[in-house]
């Protein structure tokens, strides 16, 4: 390999080559390629939107589009299908997308110099992977960096475990699901079908749902928060409401029941935890643990990898281990603060 390389800015953007910047925004680089479309990636968008050529998969800018109006008419975002190949023949680049089971449209990058060199993002991913970038140098998520970040249940008891929460706690009175965005939709298509009592959720929530649902998730059906039939539906029975984490429940009653969907880390062996009789977080999550990240390392065939340390902070602990189980030179990313505009 030789050249350009591999590097993750002080803003989180990450640089593969010169030409292409992934998730940030860094003066001077043609190029912005949106992984997916979660808040901690979405640095300085509007900044990239004056000044580069912004390239994503088809679903995410469905889901974008619902928030940047103007990213529907924009000549400079280009949206490629799952496995899309973009080519610059000027400047000899060639930009791959494959799925990378995050959330939808959710990506990992593969891009290839003019100089020949493979550089990849492996952007925020789960696992397994049917279809890994092969690349030579990586920039790779560490969200679970920590050799101690094993998961020691399957998806599918977390997944059984909330259904059960559910299907209890309904009987008693509401109950609020918390939960990311892409999160939010797997909750959707686990509650598909197992109550029946209105759910209710916002109108830009459902907008999100009828992207997933046209990307074939199975949503189940959903009530209009906002119409005044529906809020009266709260103070006649039992219901379920979905809420992003963060967002605030405008209410109080004393017989809600609250789940918190997290795609972080759930210690110990369960998948979930219980913080009071009506209070349950429940680890729905869609990072690949500590093992399946080394897998996923192994299998991009990289000779060089980098851990993204702007989007968690294991990215020491995890290149030591790359080098030490792997073989494979690995170090943490190290953004250094400049002057220099946008980096
Ligand atoms: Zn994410």
């Amino acid at each position: 390999m030789s050249g350009p390389q591999i590097d993750v800015s002080y803003h989180g953007a990450v640089k593969l080559g010169k030409d292409v910047t992934c998730d940030g925004f860094v003066d001077g680089f043609m190029y912005r390629i949106q992984t997916h479309i979660h808040s901690d990636h979405m640095t300085n968008f509007n900044r990239s939107k004056g000044f580069q050529t912004i390239i994503m998969s088809e679903a995410s800018r469905a889901l974008l589009e619902l928030e940047h109006y103007d990213v529907r008419r924009r000549v400079n975002v280009i949206s490629l299908p799952i496995d899309g190949e973009y080519r610059d023949s000027s400047k000899c680049l060639i930009v791959k997308l494959k799925s990378s089971h995050h959330m939808l449209g959710a990506v990992q990058v593969a891009v290839t110099t003019n100089m020949g060199d493979q550089l990849g993002y492996s952007g925020d991913f789960s696992s397994p992977l049917e279809d890994v970038i092969e690349v030579d140098s990586l920039v790779v998520d560490s969200t679970y960096g920590n050799p101690d970040s094993v998961r020691e249940y399957s998806q599918e008891e977390a997944n059984l475990f909330f259904r059960e929460k559910v299907t209890e706690k309904i009987k008693g009175g509401p109950v609020i699901v918390k939960a990311s965005r892409g999160t939010l939709h797997r909750a959707l298509e686990l509650l598909d079908g197992l109550v029946q009592c209105p759910i209710i959720a916002s109108r830009k929530k459902i907008g999100e749902a009828n992207v997933f649902a046209k990307y074939g998730y199975c949503i189940c059906p959903l009530l209009e928060l906002e119409q005044p039939d529906v809020r009266r539906l709260r103070k006649e029975g039992p219901y379920i409401e979905l809420y992003y984490i963060g967002e605030q429940v405008p209410y109080n009653r004393e017989d809600i029941t609250t789940i918190n969907l997290t795609a972080s880390w759930v210690h110990g062996k369960d998948p979930f935890l219980e913080l009071s009789q009506s209070s349950y977080q429940i680890a729905i999550s869609n990072h690949a643990d500590f093992n399946e990240t080394l897998e996923y390392i192994k299998a991009t065939g990289a000779k060089m990898v980098l851990t993204d340390s702007r989007r968690g902070n294991k990215a020491d602990l995890l290149a030591k281990a790359i080098t030490k189980r792997l073989g494979i030179n690995a170090k943490p990313a190290k953004p250094v603060l400049s002057r220099a505009w946008g980096v």
